[in-house]
């Protein structure tokens, strides 16, 4: 298992133990679940929107350490950002996990998971979360599916 110890960061295994976050909100303006069915798993998301500002948000969830981490990781770094540019941060993740590029500055703390796009089938745990949202912000009701 020693090739994954670069997909297994720190990070990654400190979010997967103690998520932030986590919870529900109640009321709130936006929720939305989303499942990965390559890996199982599950995922819901609940957000409190004002003035096109995520003011606050929290996940509920079962799933592998990178999908709990990366569902941890957004939450934190999504936290008080306008929608505009938690779509544009969507873009930049996904490439990010996708390529493994991480050019663009304002990743932040999400640059940790660049490990991933060395693991093809560990994208769509990474992503979820990021779909979930996007589902979420676009009040579409649905499950977002990875696939
Ligand atoms: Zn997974």
């Amino acid at each position: 298992m020693d090739d994954l110890r670069e997909l297994y960061q720190e990070v990654i295994l400190d979010h997967n133990q103690n998520p932030q976050n986590f919870g529900q909100i109640e009321p709130a303006t936006h929720s939305g679940d989303g499942y990965n069915p390559l890996c199982g798993d599950k995922l819901s998301l609940t957000l409190q929107v004002q003035d096109d500002k995520v003011t606050d948000l929290r996940f509920r969830g079962s799933g592998c350490a990178i999908s709990k981490a990366s569902a941890s990781i957004m939450t934190t770094v999504v936290k008080g950002k306008k929608v505009v540019e938690v779509e544009a941060l969507f873009g930049a993740f996904h490439s990010l996990v996708t390529t493994g590029d991480t050019d663009d500055g304002d990743l932040g703390k999400l640059a940790v998971m660049a490990g991933v796009y060395k693991y093809p089938a560990r994208v769509k745990c990474a992503t979820l979360a990021w779909h979930t949202l996007k589902n979420c912000l676009s009040k579409k009701d649905e499950v977002a599916k990875t696939e």
